[in-house]
């Protein structure tokens, strides 16, 4: 009696490198979108990828997750500034082989970055802007920063519960995409921003930040 050939393995989450996986377009290469999806994704179902015509494009609850890793180090040095630690004294690489020995206030140059990345990328989006500055920057509740959000930008609509989480969402993932497509400074991962840079000839060429 022949043997049976070997059955495939189900199909599941854990099988996608069999499967065809495709690393997502516009994420860099340091970045695990698998590792940062949501489990309980409806649209990528965990997997941080979803496929757009012939592409795999990053999933909005990775774009997310990088925001809310960058949020919470923001409110962190925001808490922190003063405390021990927050001058370093760091080595910059150059891109002709000399270093220097530069002071650094990290803390307050991830707050600054961070803060002025989130505008940058929410330029000419008022409602999103507005969100941001309010609902983040200050941290109100979303019943106080509605309310402060329809004041200040006098809406036709005014902005409702269920608008106003939709503003939240979609100003996630502009300052996350925008964050993962900044050069050579990314905030994200933010491990690695703290622990310095080193640049090389070809990052000195890029512009300081792509928007897409
Ligand atoms: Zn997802």
């Amino acid at each position: 009696m022949a043997a049976l050939p070997p059955r495939p393995h189900p199909a599941s989450v854990r099988t996608l490198d069999a499967d065809g996986w495709r690393v997502p377009l516009g994420i860099p290469a340091d970045v695990d979108a698998f590792a940062l999806a949501s489990p309980l994704c409806r649209r990528c179902g965990g997997r941080g990828a979803v496929r757009k015509y012939r592409d795999w494009r990053t999933c909005a609850c990775v774009h997310r997750a990088v925001f809310r890793a960058c949020l919470d180090t923001y409110r962190h040095c925001q808490a922190n500034m003063t405390g021990s630690g927050g001058c370093a004294f760091e080595l910059v690489g150059h891109a002709q082989g000399k270093c220097a020995i530069t002071a650094s206030f990290k803390r307050a140059e991830f707050s600054a970055d961070f803060v002025m990345t989130a505008r940058r990328a929410l330029a000419g989006r008022p409602i999103e802007r507005a969100v941001f500055e309010f609902h983040f920057l200050a941290g109100e509740e979303w019943k106080v920063a509605v309310s402060h959000v329809n004041s200040r930008l006098r809406l036709a609509r005014p902005l409702y519960r269920g608008s106003f989480f939709h503003a939240v969402y979609r100003a996630q993932e502009m300052v996350a995409r925008n964050i993962l497509a900044s050069a050579p400074y990314r905030l994200y991962p933010t491990s690695a921003y703290f622990a310095g840079f080193f640049l090389s000839a070809a990052d000195l060429t890029l512009t300081r930040l792509r928007i897409h």
